[in-house]
């Protein structure tokens, strides 16, 4: 059995001139799986009765399983998502107040080689990467089950997206092309992987580039993030001003806020000095709790006035609005169980 979804518009004309088909019927079952969100072959109801009995002996719409779905007071919906092979990961969709933008926060891996100290998806390890089917298989699977039509996605669930690039690669085109979701919907957060960094800048990436960069300095990000001993501070700088050079485009800067750690005025100062000359909006991130370590969040006015800190350094920032935390579906919580 063919798998319609994630097939691209040419793929799909192969199996159309196999059941003697006009291309144009390709382009019917490429609109429906993208952009009408069928479940099933027969949702395609501008196909001719006897054309779908044919495709059915053949083809299935998707072979992904929803295992878990959770749904959190805010409205956001965590999926816990089963591939073929038994992996499971976890997608998340998220609604802001502007009811017309509908991000998905989407997995890239299963579990997470770069183990930073803070998260809950690396205390798994690494599994397996996601292939770009599988990648956006989750979109789809969002789209199919709410009836609704994503318009925005950034990988931020589970897994490093520059260690599995090629297939990130090809998902981000793949959104754009089929999807019509425009290239500045589109957001990569990493770790700070930096010659993938620089493979994404030769490739003049239009996307928004996210930075988790959390510490202002190199000895409290290795206690954060031990990816800052393979890449430091200060040739990710050098990465980032030749990416916002070669580009054009602004870098997001994630800041994750952890109580007595690295919310100081001290660390705020550090924080828009290493900042001064890199093109970027700065994200703060108050620390989410999970089960493995002992870091709290810090009050809300320590947040503010780290947040008043870096705005008088001329940086534009803003606080990530918490999304379902009450079912674990917050930055860092995903964990890819069941
Ligand atoms: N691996 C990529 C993308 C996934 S994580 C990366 O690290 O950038 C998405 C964001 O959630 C990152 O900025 C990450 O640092 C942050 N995050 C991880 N654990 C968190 C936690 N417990 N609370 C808040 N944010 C967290
Ligand atoms: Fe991996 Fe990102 Fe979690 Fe670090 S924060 S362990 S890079 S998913």
């Amino acid at each position: 059995m063919q798998v319609l979804s994630g097939l691209r518009l040419n793929e799909l004309e192969k199996i159309t001139d196999e059941l003697h088909q006009s291309k144009f019927r390709a382009r019917q079952i490429h609109n429906w799986i993208y952009l009408k969100s069928a479940k099933t072959i027969d949702d395609m109801t501008d196909l001719s009765k006897a054309f779908r009995e044919d495709l059915k002996k053949i083809a299935v719409v998707t072979d992904v399983k929803i295992k878990v779905k959770q749904t959190s007071a805010d409205g956001t919906i965590k999926y816990l998502l089963e591939y073929p092979d038994g992996e499971c990961v976890e997608t998340v969709l998220m609604r802001f107040d502007n009811r017309a933008n509908l991000t998905a926060c989407v997995s890239s891996q299963v579990g997470c080689a770069v183990n930073c100290s803070f998260c809950a998806t690396g205390k798994r390890g690494f599994i397996r990467n996601l292939n770009y089917k599988e990648i956006i298989e989750q979109v789809l699977t969002i789209q199919r089950d709410t009836g609704l039509k994503v318009t925005n996605v950034v990988f931020m669930g589970q897994g490093e997206p520059l260690l599995n690039l090629e297939n990130v690669l090809k998902a981000m085109e793949i959104f754009n092309d089929s999807f019509q979701i425009g290239q500045r919907r589109l957001t990569v957060s990493t770790s700070g992987i930096i010659p993938q960094i620089n493979k994404l800048a030769e490739l003049d990436m239009q996307s928004t580039l996210a930075i988790s960069l959390h510490a202002p300095t190199h000895e409290i990000r290795r206690k954060l993030m031990q990816i800052e001993d393979k890449y430091n501070m200060r040739d990710l700088k050098l990465a980032l001003k030749n990416y916002v050079e070669k580009t054009g485009r602004r870098i997001t800067i994630e800041y994750l806020l952890i109580k007595d750690l690295n919310d100081t005025t001290e660390c705020a100062k550090l924080l828009a000095e290493y900042l001064h000359d890199i093109k970027c909006n700065v994200n703060l991130i108050p620390y989410n709790p999970t089960a493995q370590n002992d870091y709290e969040r810090p009050s809300n006015n320590s947040v503010m006035k780290f947040k008043c800190l870096l705005e008088h350094s001329g940086k534009k920032v803003t606080v990530r609005l918490e999304r379902g935390t009450d079912i674990d579906a917050a930055c860092g919580q995903l964990s890819g169980k069941s």
